[in-house]
């Protein structure tokens, strides 16, 4: 019996590895040997023990090799290069069956692996359904392809605030997610404001495309998105940072008939005050999004693969999975970007 490795986290701050029995695919499995799996929020907050929940195989933003395929699977074969969508839904409830499993009410929790709950991508090897393997371009950097999941959930986000072609779009918060969102509002034909207060985030906010920086350490942004927009206020406003009150800014400087979408959790939850009179006037949506539905992530696959997204500048680090108490360790550290482990 051959075997793989996947590493559990048993406690906070306390990892180990277990070995899985590595078995033949069935009719419509794909066996997908592990090549890159980035350390995502979710992973951080189990291993800091913010989110308790244990054993836990962490890892939900995986890419890979399919090694193997089951005798039904038709859509990719060995040697594809693939991204695995590992954060699933029900496909029983109310909102799976009426066309938005993002919204499922089993909430995105998977089983990939036998040793423990959780998605299973901190290891060597997944077997997957083949309904949840997407085919990647041949010529795709894995470490790339890993992030479909993260800009699967920036392409629902961007869904929402229903950009239209020159839109006045501001992106508050410039961390992996405020970089997507830059990126994906300039595909959608959109001027890109983006407010940040660290400098060296500004200028990464430049490097995704986004036309007007503001240091919002320095400037008011809410008064300065409105001079920029001779007083109107931005079409589309997505909030990236856990802040409650720079939700209220986001509701403050999204003009008429514009969007306000909350991209992120908030933490701690703290209520904001609006002015039901400014939303009666203006007309102004204000909603969220949270995870991605299936045609997101097609859709984070195909931008990833046909190189229209550019992921490079945000992967921090490339650590192996060996290593992964190092890769955590350093995820965590607030001016980190993606951290890929690799078995
Ligand atoms: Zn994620
Ligand atoms: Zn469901």
């Amino acid at each position: 019996m051959s075997t793989y490795k996947v590493a559990v986290l048993d406690d906070v701050k306390k990892t180990a590895f277990r070995e899985v029995e590595k078995r033949e695919p069935k009719d419509k499995q794909v066996l997908v040997k592990v090549d890159s799996c980035a350390i995502c929020t979710l992973e951080q907050r189990v291993y800091t023990g913010v989110m308790n929940k244990y054993p836990f195989a962490g890892g939900h933003e995986a890419a890979g090799v399919a090694v193997a395929v089951g005798k039904k699977v038709t859509g990719v074969k060995p040697g594809d290069k693939v991204a695995v969508r590992l954060l699933n839904s029900c496909g029983e409830c109310y909102y799976c069956r009426n066309g938005h499993e993002n919204q499922c009410v089993k909430s995105f929790i998977a089983e990939t692996q036998e040793c423990a709950i959780g998605p299973g991508g901190f290891s060597e090897y997944m077997m997957m359904d083949a309904a949840d393997v997407y085919k990647m371009a041949d010529d795709i950097d894995l470490s790339h392809a890993a992030l479909s999941e993260p800009l699967a959930c920036c392409v629902h986000s961007v869904e929402n605030g229903k950009i239209q072609l020159g839109d006045d779009v501001v992106v508050i918060g410039i961390g992996i997610m405020g970089a997507l969102h830059i990126q994906l509002a300039k595909l959608k034909g959109a001027r890109v404001i983006a407010c940040e207060l660290d400098e060296k985030r500004l200028e990464i906010a430049k490097k995704m495309g986004a036309d007007i920086l503001i240091n919002s350490g320095k400037t008011d942004p809410v008064e300065e998105v409105k001079r920029l927009t001779d007083g109107r206020g931005a079409d589309a406003v997505f909030c990236t940072v856990p802040v409650a009150a720079l939700a209220g800014q986001a509701v403050d400087m999204t003009g008429k008939l514009g969007r306000t979408v909350f991209y992120t959790s908030f933490h701690p939850d703290k209520p904001i005050e609006i002015s039901p009179n400014k939303v009666h006037s203006s007309e102004q949506i204000i909603t969220g999004t949270v995870n991605p539905q299936k045609k997101d992530f097609l859709i984070a696959t195909r931008l990833l693969s046909l190189k229209l997204v550019d992921v490079s500048e945000l992967i921090s680090d490339r650590i192996p999975l060996a290593e992964i108490d190092k890769a955590l360790e350093k995820a965590v550290l607030p001016d980190t970007y993606r951290i890929i482990v690799q078995p």
